[in-house]
């Protein structure tokens, strides 16, 4: 008896030994707009999901703690317009818009979720999936094109291939991975390509995402956005050229508002060609604010104007908005635009993915689809990002000690929390 009991202490004290936390972020700025968080706050993660958020969380209760002092820490950023299907059969896609790898440019910028909108459509999804999706690290949802053959140029033309219900099958198969889907591009008079999404979305109670293609007098805007998109259906290019925006006198339309009474999400969709100043900087400072900041990222916007999702994200700091109100519109409000309330929040149970920014302070440049500059004072970079629980980008080596300390050192870090380190380097000799 005497001898159980004294074995049972040992296991306690062993297990109180143990480390409650995987990782432990410390003393950095949080802000998590879902639980109306902004102030200094520690973010414990154990076993890939955020664990605790407290002020004073003892290092001692983490495996490895990460001094994030003067740093933001937020959920991992949510980039709502992406293009990821990069693929052999079609060398151009979309005059010149080629995709690009999602891992490759996600992390780096605080990135943890993409959407792909629309690159694939129903006949092709499942080689997306296979190609990219299952392979990549970064989590990656999608619209699916309401065309069957995806954003493969003139095919996107073709009103035949524009079937709501094999869309919204190849939707309900993959409801994991599919969020809703897009119609892009369309050139004709034609309401068809909106009417379609609609349809699919209607199917299957998922939201559609709308780039209204050539803008024609036979299909205004402003009936696009005040009768034929559903409450909770998104459209991209907010400050595109041809968006109706401002009247003669510089004032922002009422039916804008009208719109966004009814529920209408208004996405930034940067991209290539989709980013004006002088369409942005009224709207905001009229009070028209963008619901959620993406890049539309493809090889044409990323080597232009757009660059990454932390210099979009500051050319809207630079137009004036807080920071509080960015990181809304790249963590809280897409998560609830595509029905995945689980991500772009640190509450306790959610998937641990944090991205620790710095705001840098100084003189930076921007410049918009036209190539006009703005002056700006302060741009956001990406030190560290957390996925699942791993840190997936360290900028700086953050979370390394320093190698003359290490002696004949081995691999670094400890599976439990580190993504970088290759497990190559971790059985070798
Ligand atoms: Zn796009």
């Amino acid at each position: 008896m005497k001898r159980t009991f004294s074995i049972l202490l040992t296991l306690a004290s062993s297990l109180a030994a143990q480390p409650s936390y995987d990782l432990l972020l410390k003393s950095g700025h949080v802000i998590d707009p879902k639980n109306s968080i902004s102030k200094v706050m520690d973010v414990a993660i154990a076993g890939g999901k955020i664990a605790r958020v407290a002020a004073n969380i003892p290092s001692s209760e983490s495996r490895k703690t990460v001094d994030a002092a003067g740093l933001y820490v937020t959920p991992g950023l949510i980039d709502l317009h992406t293009h990821v299907y990069t693929r052999a059969d079609v060398k151009s896609l979309v005059a010149g818009e080629n995709n690009v790898q999602p891992d490759a440019f996600s992390f780096r910028s605080g990135v943890t979720t993409v959407v792909d909108a629309g690159s694939s459509g129903w006949r092709n999804f499942e080689d997306f999936k296979k190609l990219i999706i299952d392979n990549a690290r970064t989590r990656v949802l999608a619209l699916l094109n309401i065309v069957g053959a995806g954003m493969a140029g003139v095919p996107e033309q073709n009103l035949q291939d524009m079937d709501p219900a094999k869309a919204a099958e190849m939707a309900a198969k993959y409801k994991s991975i599919i969020v809703g889907f897009k119609t892009a591009h369309y050139a004709g008079p034609e309401w068809t390509p909106v009417e379609n999404a609609v349809k699919a979305g209607e199917i299957t109670q998922m939201p559609i995402m709308v780039d209204f293609g050539q803008f024609r007098p036979e299909r205004p805007f402003e009936e696009l956005v005040t009768k034929k998109l559903r409450p909770g259906d998104i459209y991209t290019h907010t400050f595109l050229s041809s968006v109706p925006m401002l009247d003669s006198a510089g004032r922002l339309r009422p039916f804008l508002l009208e719109a966004r009474k009814r529920g209408v999400i208004f996405d930034v969709g940067h991209g290539g060609g989709s980013f004006l100043f002088r369409q942005a900087a009224p709207a905001i400072k009229q009070g028209f604010l963008p619901d959620s900041i993406s890049t539309d990222l493809h090889i044409g916007s990323m080597n232009g104007a757009m660059t990454t999702m932390l210099s979009t994200l500051s050319k809207f700091l630079n137009l004036g908005m807080s920071l509080e109100d960015v990181i809304l519109r790249a963590t809280w409000n897409p998560a609830r635009q595509i029905k995945r309330e689980e991500l772009g929040n640190l509450s306790v149970g959610a998937p641990g993915d944090v991205a620790v920014l710095r705001l840098a302070k100084g003189a930076f440049g921007f410049f918009d689809v036209n190539g006009a500059r703005m002056q700006g004072t302060q741009k956001l970079e990406g030190e560290l990002t957390i996925s699942n629980g791993k840190v997936v980008w360290d900028l700086n080596g953050m979370t390394r000690s320093d190698w003359k300390t290490l002696g004949n050192y081995g691999a670094q870090g400890d599976t439990r929390w580190d993504g970088i380190v290759r497990q190559e380097n971790r059985t070798r000799k």
